[in-house]
């Protein structure tokens, strides 16, 4: 099949072609299953292979996909077509950032491939996490499991081949209750990976055991619960919750192609511009946020992005100050042009595609925070007069231009004079993204971080939904809304 890409790659070279690469994936397979209050509820697997072409052709795209295999240069030509019509409508001519052209393959670190485990097996991890959540309080249960595994071969105009195998596993735990006056309470478990590997041997039963208790005893505390009150402290955000203040008010809004308007009319825009980068106080000192696609076990690490630029580990925000997007090769071109100067020294390796039947975009790889040195959650709230510890999202809404939010948690504990005082329900807090990472007060050191892995982010049109990940410290900010 390779031979046959590179004879189409080399043909449509010839006829002019500024660029064109081929994403073949030989195979992409997903397998879900879902246990419900006991019961298998779901049990759906799904194949797909194709290959999708992406032609650059006098400043436009032409885009084109297929499962039939058998007319390849029809493939090709149709993106050509395609690329040529649209380049009839061109406002802004796309040019590509400079990369090296590289042989390479990518496997992320998988030790028992969980397409290879007995379905008994794995419905037997379902009935046993399904016990350890079947107690009084509960009146829903929830465990599930997700595997991927996916093959792409990556072959481009420019000389790369790249090839990557990618497995990844996703377990969660829910449990749901109802308090006496008729509302809905969630508490849920996600795990960091504590290991240096993604497949079936990630899962840990034993963790898993303890993980489950713990979330029916605090769902349990819940219940019982008076309303988190309205006020103004400090908020101690646990991973559980801190990987979506990330997610949401400095991943998304970091987008290049988003800043550059591209996703307005879905998924809105961001407040940042161009003229911020290098002068922006994004946050306090305290904050350093990277884009780092390296973390060896999450899914926001693949090798290599589908422009075929290496995985790298970026600043996005310096001791506070915003100096990096998260970049494709086009957007870093076109941000460059438009603000007549160079911000951006080539793509960060970050433009990704779904499916071999999408187009690549602008997507987050991991987008994490830096540990600190103020100590363990104890060392922090023993410093905290009067605060919240918040974990779980429970809900979510961020302004179009992630310029605010509000999150609903699943769980809160008062601090007063350093020291966790009661639990409390439906809490939730909200703020200015800018004014609310400068009011950062206390980052938690390595022993508070954690990566908690996405599988659900959407973006684009069509919509793409992709796997990332944030590797978050414990972090508290002083003088936040909360319980409105
Ligand atoms: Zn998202």
């Amino acid at each position: 099949m390779q031979k046959e890409i590179q004879q189409q790659l080399d043909r449509l070279k010839a006829r002019g072609v500024t660029y064109v690469d081929a994403r073949y994936y030989p195979f992409e397979e997903a397998n879900n299953l879902v246990m419900w209050n006991g019961n298998l509820k779901a049990a759906v697997s799904t194949h797909e292979s194709g290959i999708g072409v992406r032609v650059l052709h006098k400043g436009a795209w032409g885009f084109s996909a297929s499962s039939d295999l058998g007319d390849l240069g029809a493939i090709f030509d149709k993106a050509f077509d395609n690329a040529r019509v649209a380049a009839e409508r061109v406002t802004f001519p796309v040019r590509l950032a400079e990369k090296d052209a590289v042989e390479a393959r990518f496997e992320s670190p998988c030790e028992t491939d969980p397409f290879e485990v007995p379905l008994a097996d794995k419905i037997g991890f379902l009935k046993a996490m399904d016990g350890k959540l079947d107690r009084p309080g509960v009146a829903q249960r929830v465990v599930a499991l997700t595997f991927v595994r996916k093959q792409i071969e990556f072959s481009d105009s420019e000389g790369s081949r790249i090839e990557k195998r990618i497995t990844e596993v996703f377990p969660t735990l829910t449990v749901n209750g109802v308090d006496a006056g008729g509302g809905m309470h969630e508490r849920k478990f996600l795990p960091g990976r504590t290991g240096d590997t993604r497949g079936w041997e990630s899962i840990d039963p034993q963790l898993f055991a303890e993980n489950a208790e713990r979330i029916v005893r605090e769902l349990n505390e819940v219940l019982v619960a008076d309303e988190c009150p309205k006020d103004d402290r400090a908020v101690i955000l646990l991973p559980d919750i801190m990987y979506l203040q990330t997610h949401e008010t400095i991943g998304h809004a970091l987008e290049l192609d988003r800043i550059l308007g591209y996703e307005l009319a879905f998924a809105g825009g961001s407040f940042v511009t161009l003229d911020d980068f290098g002068s922006l106080r994004y946050g306090s000192e305290k904050l350093t946020a990277r884009a780092d696609g390296t973390v060896v076990n999450s899914p926001g690490s693949f090798g290599f992005d589908d422009d075929g630029v290496p995985a790298q580990d970026n600043l996005l925000i310096d001791h506070g100050l915003l100096v990096g997007a998260i970049t494709g090769r086009q957007m870093v071109e076109e941000a460059n042009a438009r603000a007549r100067k160079q911000i951006f020294k080539g793509s960060s390796g970050a433009n990704r595609a779904s499916a071999f039947y999408r187009v690549p975009i602008e997507r987050m790889t991991n987008i994490n925070i830096d540990p600190g040195s103020d100590g363990t959650l104890d060392d922090i709230i023993a410093k905290t007069e009067k605060g919240i510890v918040l974990d779980g999202d429970r809900s979510w809404s961020i302004g179009s231009n992630r310029e605010q939010f509000h999150f609903g948690t699943e769980i809160g504990w008062l601090v007063e004079e350093g020291k966790k005082t009661k639990v409390v329900k439906n809490s939730t807090y909200k703020g200015d993204t800018v004014k609310f990472w400068n009011s950062l007060s206390a980052v938690g050191d390595r022993s508070t971080w954690k990566v908690h892995f996405v599988a659900n982010c959407g973006k684009g049109q069509p919509n793409q939904i992709m796997f990332l990940g944030h590797g978050v410290p414990v972090c508290r900010f002083d003088n936040v809304r909360i319980g409105e």
